[in-house]
């Protein structure tokens, strides 16, 4: 009998179940990546997630190759490639591991209902969640829309999760194995080449990730305290090793021990995974907040049109070093600090008024770990319009909060080099220097750093204000 695997976010060889399924109902194996943007709706793989593909698809056909297989791919519609492989190979089974995204969960169902009709098995399993989406309801039957009760309710489900399963020793292929397309075709890699920072800073594929779990975890006990300080590696940095599927959570589950956290660390850490699992509960049951608010009084807000605060918070010249800092260290790397992505968001959103969504496309196209449910919730709790959202008036001033969590100033300094020489006390507030500081230390503002875009009190007030009108309305 031969199987197809189909690939999609999944691209490991450990703890896969579509993989061992294949592998363990099959003679011959063949595992298909096909490549078809088009079909994620308006959410098509940006920039930085093409480049991460790229690198991602290539370590996974090298390691099939280590084991007697390789990787076919395709492109085009989905299940025309399906059909195409299944014509050439006799395949009598396709297996594949589950997405939660709205656009592929709908093609999903109909290509299993299309292959069921032609006689195929088609059979889907989890790889990337602890606990499905539909695995967890609270006692109304209903979807959460907290945190705190979702994460309980999980918990108390986990004790039976299935230990994950090594990778199969040998994957058995067919002797003819069918066409491919080389992985250069898909020209997912940039004309223009940016990504020599994405390049420094990352290793996609399968072994990168296990790396970057094992390091993580000699540091873990850390990770309370250090996981708000962007100058310091205090987090795992696994998360586009997550939504790649280069490593599934159980696998971080039982590495960390974390059904039982030994530290509060840890429990921190369980947590945050938890958050990831929130995500994805939220995008499935309500599907629209791709694009719209859950909380449906911000569909009535009047938000600020112009282009140009964006285009200054988009290249990081928007005067407030924090802001600036975080949106290089997002083009250079691919990624940011958490605590920074919620700075720069709220000052997005609520200082410059700009619609969450612009925000939201921006880190689409060049976060490395673009995720569409992590970056919906991200987003719209930043705003104040998602589940379980920070309340509107919690606007991060953007001073205090670099003040608190780049006490040594080291993240500035680096990511905002122009005003480097200034001293400590400036380095968050340049526009607070005096003019023979600013010259000593070779600043000047507005020419060789910007001033900042917007002042920072007046902008507070007035999103306050807006927010106070809005509650009014009918
Ligand atoms: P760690 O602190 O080591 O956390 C471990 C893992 O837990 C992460 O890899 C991630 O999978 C998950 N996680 C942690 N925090 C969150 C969170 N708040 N929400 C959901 N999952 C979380 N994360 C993405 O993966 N993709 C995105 O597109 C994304 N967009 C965001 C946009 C905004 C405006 C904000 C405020 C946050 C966003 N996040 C996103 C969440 C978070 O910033 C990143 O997951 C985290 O910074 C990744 O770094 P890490 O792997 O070192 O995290």
């Amino acid at each position: 009998r031969t199987a197809i695997v189909w690939f999609r976010r999944d691209l490991r060889l450990t703890d896969n179940p579509a993989l061992r399924c294949a592998a363990e109902q099959a003679t011959h194996v063949i595992p298909v990546f096909i490549h078809s943007p088009d079909e994620e709706g308006e959410w098509a793989p940006g920039a930085a997630s093409c480049w991460w593909l790229h690198h991602s698809l290539s370590a996974l056909d090298a390691d099939l190759r280590g084991r007697g297989s390789r990787l076919i791919v395709r492109q085009g519609s989905a299940l025309s490639s399906l059909r195409q492989l299944i014509r050439d190979t006799g395949a009598t089974l396709v297996t594949w591991n589950r997405l939660y995204e709205p656009a592929i969960v709908a093609r999903d169902t109909a290509i299993k209902t299309a292959l069921g009709d032609s006689g195929i098995e088609a059979e889907s399993h989890n790889a990337a969640l602890l606990l499905e989406p539909w695995a967890i309801k609270n006692v109304q039957q209903q979807p959460y829309r907290v945190f705190t009760p979702f994460w309980r309710a999980a918990v108390a489900k986990l004790d039976g999760l299935p230990s994950p399963r090594p990778a199969p020793r040998r994957i058995p292929g067919p002797e003819d194995w069918p066409a491919s397309t080389p992985l250069s075709k898909l020209d997912l890699l940039p004309k223009i080449r940016w990504d020599a920072g994405l390049a420094e800073r990352w290793q996609p594929g399968e072994a990168g990730a296990l790396e970057q779990l094992d390091s993580f975890a000699d540091e873990a006990d850390r990770y309370s305290t250090a996981r708000d300080r962007p100058d310091e590696s205090g987090t795992s940095s696994l998360s586009p090793h997550l939504h790649f599927g280069e490593i599934g959570p159980r696998q971080i589950f039982a590495q960390l021990h974390l059904l039982s956290p030994s530290s509060d660390s840890l429990a921190t850490y369980a947590r945050e995974i938890g958050w990831r699992e929130f995500a994805h509960h939220l995008l499935f049951h309500f599907p629209h907040t791709a694009t719209k608010p859950l909380d449906v009084r911000f569909e009535r807000w009047s938000w600020q049109r112009s282009r140009k605060p964006l285009a200054a918070w988009q290249r990081g010249l928007t005067g407030i070093p924090i802001v600036d800092a975080g949106m290089r260290e997002l083009w250079h790397t691919g990624w940011m600090h958490n605590r920074v992505r919620m700075i720069v968001a709220s000052f997005l959103t609520k200082n410059l008024q700009t619609h969450w969504l612009q925000g939201a496309r921006w880190f689409w196209d060049t976060l490395v770990d673009a995720d569409l449910a992590n970056n919906t919730l991200g987003w719209q709790w930043t705003a104040g319009c998602g589940a379980d959202a920070a309340p509107y008036y919690r606007i991060f001033n953007p001073v205090l909060q670099a003040e608190k969590f780049d006490p040594h100033r080291h993240y500035i300094r680096r990511w905002v080099p122009e005003i480097a020489a200034l001293p400590d006390r400036f380095v968050h507030q340049p526009w607070s220097a005096p003019e023979p500081v600013l010259e000593q230390s070779g600043v000047k503002l507005g020419k060789s750093y910007p001033k900042p875009i917007v002042d920072l009190r007046e902008s507070r007030e007035q999103a306050l204000a807006a927010y106070e009108a809005m509650k009014t309305l009918p």
